[in-house]
């Protein structure tokens, strides 16, 4: 599936290896080198082939233009020597997901990089709580963003733009952005009561969903999040959760588990 001295970057979805591409699956197993990020689930992981080698390079979050350079080296450096490169990254390697750092150091290098893209963690999520991300005449827009922010300082993200009560909007790499995320969406205009979705570990064993509003999402952003990944999920579209699920804190519960 790979040709020698090529690179894949490939999503490796959520978390759950039942939602991998068969593509995706295909090509990691094909690899004689994977280049991982922290973030890809360890089911995934034990696609790779016992003969491939298995290279972690991910941080959590806050990697610098320094670590991405040197993974781009390692990418590259790879596929000369003619081996079949497989870049994994969680989620959709397009978004939020560095993948055009990665694409042009191959171009830089002479390597012919393809992407296989994945299930991101939005639609995992939304999948999670049983509710749809769009809803005819309610929620016609459907915003990815990010805001990530190092401890300590404040999120450079235009509220205005996001308020929109016929947007949902995916907030990823946002815990220790809540409060923000909260003052300024509701400082921008839209409504305190706007529903609220964080899904902690969408797809996985472990995962946590809660259903809140928008002035309380920092609150439960404090009481709920544990160590894995969430997505906060916010907009008309959410109020399915909300009148399916009480309203927080509660953990979901899932069926048949
Ligand atoms: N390319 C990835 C996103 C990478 S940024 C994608 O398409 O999903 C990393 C952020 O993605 C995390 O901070 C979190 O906001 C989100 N994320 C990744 N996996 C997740 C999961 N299983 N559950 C909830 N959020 C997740």
């Amino acid at each position: 599936m790979i040709l020698p001295g090529t690179v894949w970057l490939v999503g490796a979805g959520p978390g759950d290896p039942d939602l991998l591409t068969r593509k995706a699956a295909g090509l990691i197993a094909a690899a004689d080198i994977v280049f991982h990020d922290a973030l890809v689930g360890r089911a995934v992981l034990e696609l790779i082939s016992a003969d491939a080698d298995r290279v972690s390079v991910g941080k959590r979050s806050g990697r610098h233009s320094q670590d991405q350079r040197t993974i781009g080296r390692l990418v590259t450096d790879a596929a000369r020597a003619g081996k079949r490169v497989v870049r994994l990254k969680g989620g959709d390697p397009s978004i939020f997901g560095r993948a055009s750092e990665e694409i042009d150091a191959c171009h830089s290098a002479g390597i012919p990089v393809r992407i296989c893209p994945g299930v991101t963690a939005a639609s995992a999520a939304a999948a999670d709580l049983g509710v749809s991300l769009t809803l005819r005449g309610l929620a016609r827009r459907l915003t990815f963003v990010t805001a990530h922010v190092k401890s300590g300082s404040v999120p450079e993200v235009d509220w205005a733009g996001l308020a929109d009560p016929q947007a949902t909007l995916a907030v990823y790499m946002g815990k220790a952005a809540a409060p923000h995320v909260s003052a300024g969406l509701i400082a921008a205009g839209l409504s305190p009561d706007t529903p609220v979705a964080l899904v902690e570990n969408a797809s996985l064993p472990g995962r946590l969903g809660l259903i809140t509003r928008l002035d309380l999402l920092p609150l439960a952003a404090k009481s709920a999040f544990r160590a894995g990944p969430a997505v906060i999920l916010i907009g008309e579209a959410l109020r399915k959760a909300a009148s399916t699920h009480a309203v927080m804190p509660c953990e979901m519960s899932y069926a048949g588990e």
